[in-house]
């Protein structure tokens, strides 16, 4: 192996520490990538390929201009890699031999704080896992704005539903956790060595306290693990204070509404089920906040119905207050348009990430508290008295009286107001802030005069008017003379530098103002950047203050939101109470906005103890998925706190929302249809309680007719005997009706639809009893089938009826024809060509018109 030369051995070192990250290395101006890295960074960057180095001591390098990593690293993130960005830590000029460099941060997707790198209205959450003793811990934690939770589950089922309510960006595991379940919780996660004896230790360090206990930590020990590996993880990859990091809370995810994945995914609560966008989602209707911090907080209310029915009582006080007073409503939207993220704002502050745009932008949304603090001054319910009885504490704790006032001043004296991106270039620091800056400023500013002096001195002196004197980064300043002026040069200049049409000299006068000027320059960039970060740091020290009043503006904008929402749409406050489902001319709240106004037809629904299930039947399009999946988004709206899309709502609250909607084919689980269908209705019966509202959508569809019929009876049956939740059954099995015959608690209701000749009109409305037909051909007529497959269909269809009334007639009044006789006798009737009819899904014809 020949000998590397000193910069490869400094890389190889660095490069040896962390060799699951991509190093840029900093050299000069750019950032360059050597070996296996720079390989993979020319493909993913689309970036030449070239070397360094001779013959055997080659490495393939390939490099970005310093001013433009952001966009690559962006993309690297995006792509799930980590990126170690190693610095030049001396100054290139000063350094003796080789420049001194350090690793200054690793970029991981958990870790980012650019916010070109974040979407405004998502957190960003890194999260951690452990498993101890039969045990699991969990942690998660938003770098960007702080906030930092942890819980411990006793199931695997749990810990995996709750991971993926919180969908983080990045994943660590403790190499504790079993393989198995590893991929489960972290498909290709970090894998991380925890140190779960000292865990508390590190925490207590971080926090500086002497008892986690102040944290209402009770028995979460093997979260607290997570939480440790979190802090260390975030130490080793930030490399930079912590400060925004200053609380940790434990929660209890059974302190809310419990809403699996599938639920949420066929809710579409924040996005859509079919292509997950997020228009046509829940979130999309109700979210007109005004700031990003507003929005993500929005989307922590939607993923997190709460259970305690006084915190929803004060939340749907504040949404009525400002749902009557439509001024206000005016007034606040216009004064929270103008403020920023002020948790990521902070955030940045606290990890000296900020640059002099984003003091800027703190300053202006600082600016508008007071604003939007005194338009609350009347009000009433108590979260809206919340930001103004936090910023009057904070201004009684806060040394000059309010912080918010202070920091405003701070910024606004010291930062220009549109200062440039970069914070290491000058330019952004005001005149009359320091004394020397104005100094160095005069002298550079005087340096210049005198430049323009001694350029049109020279001009006389040598009668060359086109003489000029410029500047580079390699020579400095010279004067330049062009060829045809070249004999009228002075004997005391001193040739430089030979272009092709002109010449540059210097002469030792020149050469003294240089340093002057340069010197000033340099120190004035420095000085300058000095500044910003006494600045940033005075601002650091209101982290808390800030967050807090972050918050506070944060739920303000949703509480607003969700009341110019119910203006628009017209909802109601619904009374949380009892513990029933009482909903009149109840819609769906996105379905109706895709129909445009008052095309969608409302409906009531009601359940109680003596009527708890409805069996649902009607034509296909008949509405029956809307209206089952619109009680549940009422349920969820009115416990976070919102109006409901209805006239009038009485609703007791419910503990866990489950669905079982459609053949939603998961083709990478390696499961089939009827498997997954199967797998959820499981779920579902083993964790509903009478509390629970249960949503089942045609279920059995996926197997033989009479498997389906006899699943979907058994299970209907159980839930009504035994767990007598709150249920919506949807079934094209006519047979299921017969249920609510037997079981008290069972009730029929159907889609109506206007039958006029051969058409069908659907109204969309419910109403009581059984549905007597599918109108499954006319549905398929509709959708367009070839006119001879819906005239077969026809035949087949009243064939089947003769044959059914035939059996009818010969079987006792009112018996139910059961679909093996019939199919039997349709089969030696030889109308299926074979022998034995096809019992797979018998819509359209198993249930036929009711005999009765
Ligand atoms: P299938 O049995 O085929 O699944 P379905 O009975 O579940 O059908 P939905 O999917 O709920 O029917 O509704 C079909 C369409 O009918 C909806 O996309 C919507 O456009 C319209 N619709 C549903 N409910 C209403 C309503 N209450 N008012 C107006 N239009 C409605």
């Amino acid at each position: 192996m020949p000998e590397l030369t000193p910069m490869a051995r400094q890389y190889q070192e660095m490069k040896a520490l962390h060799k699951d990250a991509i190093l840029f290395f900093r050299l000069g101006d750019f950032y360059e990538m050597f070996n296996d890295d720079a390989e993979l960074a020319s493909r993913e960057l689309d970036l030449t390929l070239t070397g360094r180095g001779k013959d055997d001591n080659r490495m393939p390098m390939c490099g970005i201009p310093y001013h433009a990593a952001e966009g690559y690293i962006a993309k690297l993130i995006e792509k799930g890699y980590k990126v170690a960005i190693c610095e030049q830590v001396e100054d290139p000029k000063l350094a003796k031999g080789l420049v001194k460099r350090d690793i200054i941060r690793i970029v991981t997707p958990g870790t980012v704080l650019e916010s070109s790198m974040l979407s405004d209205k998502t957190n960003n959450y890194l999260l951690a896992v452990n498993h101890e003793k039969g045990r699991f811990g969990l942690a998660f934690v938003d770098a960007t704005t702080g906030e930092f939770k942890l819980s411990d589950f006793n199931s695997i089922e749990k810990l995996t539903d709750e991971i993926k309510r919180i969908a983080p960006a990045e994943t660590i595991v403790s190499d504790l956790f079993p393989e198995e379940p590893r991929r489960l919780v972290a498909g290709s996660g970090f894998k991380d060595t925890y140190d779960n004896d000292t865990a508390v230790e590190k925490l207590l360090d971080h926090f500086q306290v002497k008892s986690l206990e102040s944290f209402g930590l009770t028995g979460q020990e093997v979260a607290l693990g997570a939480a440790a590996a979190i802090l260390d993880y975030l130490k080793v990859t930030q490399k930079t204070t912590l400060g925004h990091i200053n609380v940790l809370k434990p929660y209890h995810p059974e302190a809310f509404m419990f809403i699996d994945a599938t639920t949420r995914r066929n809710l579409e609560i924040t996005q859509t089920a079919r292509d997950k966008s997020f228009r046509g989602s829940l979130l999309w209707v109700l979210d007109r906040t005004r700031t990003a911090m507003g929005s993500r907080l929005l989307r922590q209310w939607l993923l997190q119905p709460l259970l305690d029915v006084k915190l929803i009582e004060k939340r749907l006080d504040a949404v009525a207050e400002l749902f009557n007073n439509g001024l206000l409503r005016a007034e606040l939207g216009e004064g929270l348009k103008k403020v920023f993220d002020i948790e990521r704002l902070t955030g940045k502050a606290a990890t000296q990430s900020a640059n002099a745009r984003d003091l800027v932008a703190l300053k202006e949304s600082l600016h508008q508290l007071p604003k939007v603090v005194n338009l609350l001054e009347k009000a009433g319910s108590e979260l809206l008295k919340e930001p103004r009885r936090l910023l009057r504490e904070e201004s009684r704790s806060s040394v000059a009286g309010s912080f918010v006032a202070e920091i405003t001043e701070l910024i606004k004296e010291a930062i220009v107001d549109d200062p440039p991106f970069v914070i290491r270039e000058g330019g952004l620091i005001k005149p009359g802030y320091n004394a020397e800056l104005d100094e160095l400023k005069q002298a550079a500013s005087g340096g210049k005069q005198w430049l323009a002096e001694l350029e049109s001195a020279e001009r006389q002196r040598t009668g060359i008017k086109s003489l000029k004197i410029g500047y580079t980064r390699v020579f400095g300043y010279y004067i330049e003379v062009t060829n045809s002026n070249r004999d009228q040069v002075p004997p005391d200049y001193i040739r430089k530098q030979t272009l092709v049409n002109a010449e540059r000299f210097i002469t030792p006068e020149l050469k003294d103002k240089e340093t002057l000027i340069l010197n000033a320059d340099e120190r004035m960039k420095e000085l300058e950047y000095q500044l910003l970060v006494e600045v940033r740091t005075k601002v650091a020290a209101f982290t808390k203050e800030l967050q807090a009043v972050a918050s506070a503006i944060a739920q303000t904008d949703v509480l607003l939101s969700l009341a110019e929402v119910a203006v628009e749409n017209r909802y109601c406050r619904p009374k949380v109470t009892g513990n029933g489902i009482r909903v009149t001319g109840g819609r769906h709240p996105v379905v109706e906005k895709t129909l445009g106004e008052f095309q969608f037809v409302a409906n009531d629904v009601e359940l109680n103890e003596r009527t708890s299930f409805l069996l649902i039947t009607g034509p296909n399009m008949g509405g029956k998925s809307t209206y089952m999946r619109q009680v549940a988004l009422i349920c969820l709206l009115a416990q976070i706190g919102s109006f409901v899309p209805a006239k009038a709502a009485e609703l007791g609250l419910i503990d866990r929302i489950f669905t079982r909607i459609g053949a939603m084919d998961d083709i990478y689980s390696g499961q089939s249809t009827f498997m997954v269908e199967m797998t959820e209705t499981a779920n579902i019966l083993n964790n509903a309680t009478a509390n629970s509202l249960i949503i089942l959508d045609e279920i059995g569809r996926g197997t033989a007719t009479f498997d389906g019929m006899s699943i979907a009876a058994a299970v209907a049956e159980f839930i009504h005997n035994k767990i007598k939740a709150k249920t919506l059954f949807a079934t094209h099995y006519h047979e299921i009706t017969q249920l609510a015959e037997k079981n008290p608690g069972m009730q029929n209701v159907s889609m109506l639809v206007k039958e006029t000749g051969d058409q069908i009109t659907f109204l969309h409305k419910v109403a009581t009893g059984p549905a007597d037909r599918s109108y499954g051909i006319q549905v398929a007529k509709l959708a367009g089938l070839p006119n001879e497959v819906v005239k077969r269909a026809k035949e087949v269809y009243n064939t089947l009826e003769m044959v059914e009334n035939d059996l009818g007639k010969r079987g006792k009044k009112n018996e139910k024809i059961s679909g093996n006789r019939l199919s039997a006798r349709a089969g030696q009737l030889g109308l299926f060509g074979g022998g034995d009819g096809d019992r797979r899904r018998g819509t359209g014809w198993t249930g036929g018109r009711s005999p009765a």
